[in-house]
This record gives structure tokens, C-alpha cells and sequence, in this order.
């Protein structure tokens, strides 16, 4: 008879959870796994999947505007917000399938509920009586957002809610200028809503390459989103008319809503880890080694309930490695270098490796090739926003070491940057490569002078 109910059994599944299970059962594995919300996790229930959809809905109002300069007359414009929610909460009940589905297809057993470990193999649920066991516990857990510790916070909503909004906002205040925010300001700029952004620190997107910062925050001003810097707020007031955000300086913003987008806790305390000596980091992640395994031997954790990237690819290579070495037969570390990332704002980020700061602060000497020009799009369009390319060399070695894209398709260039940079790219190699004519990423293989501090390199036309 086996010892334990289940091979393995993971709580939460989200984006880690679910392959992580997956693939443990198609290796071989007996496997349980329980979700308190909905299976898919935040990726896919109310994070980069809506979100991406809401960029897509927002982002009609540029492109019409672009359109009259190709000719096309667009009148009596205007977002049945209903209808663009309505078709994307569509589109997440039928991912939410799709994951149920898999999960079943693999023989994995769902428990609709909350779990909790009551030992090192034991595990509860919240809507039954007994324990379940099982030899291996990975947790997938995930983050939840933190609001800001003001008089008045139960007035503040994180991105959660923003998909469960019956009706656009006129006007929103939004705290904190992190990848979060500043795609719910250009989300709601888009589809005409008055956007006020707060944030404490002197510019948004803390960690990016500053010339990314500064010419997203430049763009976003342009396109009408209110970006106020090194403003604390003091309290939130429900008003008659909306909420009053008072601000730690002096006066007030006055907004429908209120979000909070200050950031993300994990998923890591009252469900048993404490008790059972599971370490955890000052900020309360899971300490875990190169292969996810925490400091209880049996017990594993991946994703966003750990200290590493959180991203969706990121907790799914940490769950396929997970796999991998425990079923598998074949330990596998997780490489977490050159990890590309996105802001869907608009204008997009796309980068991937070192920002200049980051690369100055580490190594001797550095070349910075950069590129300012007005996309061939925008000459007929009549956008008048700039693209922004950029490579950080190592000037030793010639290796390319950070790709910054400010501008359209940035997160699409950043993919393909990604697979070059992660294999070694020289700056000499990607002189080499052919250009592909009229594109924008052509910049990329076309960007021939240095940059030098006092003469940055404005305008290009790669086809000139
Ligand atoms: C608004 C937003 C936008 C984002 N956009 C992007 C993006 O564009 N690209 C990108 O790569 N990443 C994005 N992310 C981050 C990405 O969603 C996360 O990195 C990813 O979902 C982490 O996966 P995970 O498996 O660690 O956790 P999750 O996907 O959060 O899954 C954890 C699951 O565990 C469940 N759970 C928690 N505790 C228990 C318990 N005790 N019992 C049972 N179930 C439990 C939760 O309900 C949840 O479903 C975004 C996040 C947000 C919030």
C-alpha cells in the first residue's frame, strides 16, 4: 500500500502550480492539487492575460487617432466598457477551461478549497474534515497586492478589482509608478479616463534603464496621463463626489477611484509554513535553492511566492525544472539570466539584461549605442513620439549585455533580443546581421557610432 495519498501535492494553481502538476503527473507522478480561487492563478484570472486584452481595447484610440492621417475619417468615437470587460472576462472563463482541462486530462486530483500544510506530508482542506499526505509539497502560492498604510485605505483598489468594474471611471488616481501602474494609467488614458499618477520615488519604473524611464514618462505626460514624482500621500477621503487623495505636501486629488499599485506580497504565512520551520526571507518569500527546494526537505516552492523574478515564464521555468529534478530523474536548475521583460504601457517597454546603470556600476568599461527617431509610421500618422533602441556592450569583450526598447512592438523585439543575448551576442555579430528593411528592430543591426555623454545621437533613418 503507498505510504502517502499523492506523489505530490501543490497549493495554488496558478501559472507554477499548474505545470508543475502537469508535468510531475505525465512523468508519472500520483498528484493532488488545491486552489481557494480560481484554477489559472493570476496570470490568467487577473493579471497578464486581461490586462493584455485591456491594453489591446485601450490602445484603438491611438490607432484611430493615427488613422485620419492615412486617410480614414473616424467620427463619434467612444468604448462600450461593458461590452470590452464583458468579452474579456469571456476570454478568462475560457482559459479557466482550458487549465481545468489539462489538469483532469492528467489525471491530477482538484480540490476547489483552501489548504494548509499540518505537517511536513500532511495537508488540510478547508472545506473537509481530515488530512490528506503526500511524499513531496511544492507551493505555488503566489502574491497578493499590499496598499500603502494610510488613513483611509479601504477606500483604495488594487488591479483585481480594475476586472471587476461594472463601469468606466471618469477620473482615477493611481499610487505607485511600478510596471502595474503604469500600464493601468495607459489603460485608462486610452479608453478616456482622466489618469492621475503618485508616485514617492523621482521617476517611474525603479530598476529599468533610466533613458527607458525617462522617455516612457515623457511619452505618457504627452498622451495626457497626470505623472506626479516624489509625492507621498498622506490619506484617502470618501467625498460626495469621489475620493479626495490627500497628499503628504499639501493638497488634494479628487478622483472616482482610487488604485493602489505599490507592489506585491507573497502568498507565504497562515497556511502551516511557519510551523513547520519553512525559511523565509525578511520580506517573507521562500528561501529556496537552485532546484526550488526550501529548507524542509520535502517541501519545494516556485513562482511568485519566492525571491526571484515574478513573472509568469519565470515561475513556469522554475515549475518545469521542478519537475524535472524531482520526477524526472534529472536535476535541474533554473538559469534565471537575461530574463526579457515588458511594460504594456503605451508607448511599450521591451527590455532584456543590463541597464546602463546597473552595467556601469559592475563593469570597467561600457559602449552605449542608442538610437532617438520617429518611427516610418508615425511620418504619416503624425505622431510626433520618438523610439527609443539601445545596447549596452561590454567594451572588453564586445558582448551585448542590455537591449532597451522604448516604443512600438518593444516587447516583441525584446522576445527575439532575448534568444541573442542569452546566446552570447557581440555587438560585432549583430553588425553582421542583415537588416530587415522597413522595420523598426533593424535599428538593432544598423546602430554604428558610440554614444558619447554630451552628443546623443538624434534622429536615424536606417534606410538613408
Ligand atoms: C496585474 C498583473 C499583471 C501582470 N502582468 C504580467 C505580464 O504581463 N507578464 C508576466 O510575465 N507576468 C505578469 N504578472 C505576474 C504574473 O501574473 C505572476 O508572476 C505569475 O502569475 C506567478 O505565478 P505563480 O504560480 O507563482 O502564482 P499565481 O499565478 O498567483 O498562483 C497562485 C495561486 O495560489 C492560490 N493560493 C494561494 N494560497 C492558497 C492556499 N493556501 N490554498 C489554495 N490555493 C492558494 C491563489 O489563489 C492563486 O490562484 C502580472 C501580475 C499582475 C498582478
Amino acid at each position: 500500500m503507498a505510504r502517502y495519498d499523492y506523489d505530490l501535492f501543490v497549493i495554488g494553481a496558478g501559472s507554477g502550480g499548474v505545470r508543475a502538476a502537469r508535468l510531475a503527473a505525465e512523468l508519472g507522478a500520483s498528484v493532488g492539487i488545491a486552489e481557494e480561487y480560481r484554477i489559472g492563478g493570476t496570470c490568467v484570472i487577473r493579471g497578464c492575460v486581461p490586462k493584455k486584452l485591456l491594453v489591446y481595447g485601450s490602445a484603438y484610440s491611438s490607432d484611430f487617432a493615427d488613422a485620419r492621417g492615412y486617410g480614414w475619417t473616424c467620427e463619434d468615437l467612444r468604448v462600450d466598457w461593458p461590452v470590452l470587460i464583458h468579452n474579456v472576462r469571456r476570454e478568462v472563463d475560457r482559459l479557466n477551461g482550458v487549465y481545468t482541462r489539462t489538469l483532469e486530462k492528467c489525471g491530477v486530483a482538484r480540490y476547489l478549497t483552501r489548504a494548509a500544510l499540518a505537517g511536513p506530508h500532511e495537508i488540510t482542506l478547508a472545506d473537509r474534515d481530515g488530512t490528506l499526505s503526500a511524499k513531496t509539497i511544492l507551493v505555488a502560492t503566489g502574491a497578493h497586492p499590499v496598499f500603502p498604510a494610510v488613513k483611509g485605505r479601504e477606500h483604495l483598489i488594487s488591479s483585481n478589482e480594475c476586472f471587476e468594474l461594472e463601469q468606466l471611471p471618469g477620473s482615477i488616481v493611481i499610487i505607485g509608478a511600478g510596471y502595474i501602474g503604469m500600464e493601468f494609467a495607459s489603460i485608462f488614458n486610452g479608453l478616456g479616463v482622466a489618469v492621475t499618477v503618485l508616485h514617492r520615488g523621482e521617476q517611474i519604473l525603479r530598476d529599468f534603464d533610466m533613458d527607458l524611464r525617462d522617455g516612457l514618462a515623457a511619452a505618457m505626460r504627452d498622451r495626457g496621463v497626470d505623472l506626479r514624482m516624489s509625492t507621498e500621500i498622506a490619506s484617502i477621503e470618501k467625498e460626495k463626489d469621489g475620493y479626495r487623495v490627500h497628499l503628504d505636501r499639501g493638497g488634494s486629488v479628487l478622483a472616482d477611484l482610487v488604485m493602489a499599485a505599490t507592489g506585491r506580497a507573497p502568498n507565504s504565512s497562515g497556511f502551516g509554513l511557519e510551523q513547520l520551520g519553512v525559511e523565509r526571507g525578511a520580506n517573507g518569500r521562500i528561501v529556496v535553492d537552485e532546484f526550488s527546494k526550501s529548507s524542509v526537505d520535502n517541501i519545494y516552492a516556485v513562482g511568485d511566492v519566492t525571491e526571484r523574478r515574478h513573472l509568469t515564464p519565470v515561475a513556469i521555468h522554475e515549475a518545469t525544472a521542478f519537475a524535472e529534478t524531482v520526477f524526472g530523474g534529472r536535476p535541474t536548475p533554473v538559469d534565471h539570466s537575461f530574463i526579457p521583460t515588458a511594460v504594456f504601457s503605451q508607448p511599450e517597454i521591451g527590455t532584456v539584461g543590463l541597464a546602463e546603470e546597473t552595467a556601469r556600476a559592475i563593469l570597467a568599461e561600457i559602449d552605449i549605442y542608442k538610437a532617438r527617431f520617429r518611427p516610418l509610421k508615425s511620418m504619416v500618422s503624425g505622431r510626433d513620439e520618438k523610439m527609443l533602441m539601445k545596447l549596452v556592450i561590454d567594451a572588453k569583450s564586445d558582448r551585448v549585455l542590455g537591449c532597451h526598447v522604448l516604443g512600438p512592438d518593444a516587447a516583441e523585439i525584446a522576445q527575439m533580443a532575448a534568444v541573442a543575448l542569452k546566446l552570447g551576442v557581440t555587438k560585432a555579430q549583430l553588425d553582421s546581421t542583415m537588416a530587415l528593411h522597413p522595420t523598426v528592430a533593424e535599428e538593432l543591426v544598423t546602430m554604428r557610432h558610440k554614444w558619447e555623454p554630451p552628443q546623443a545621437v538624434e534622429g536615424s533613418d536606417a534606410a538613408a
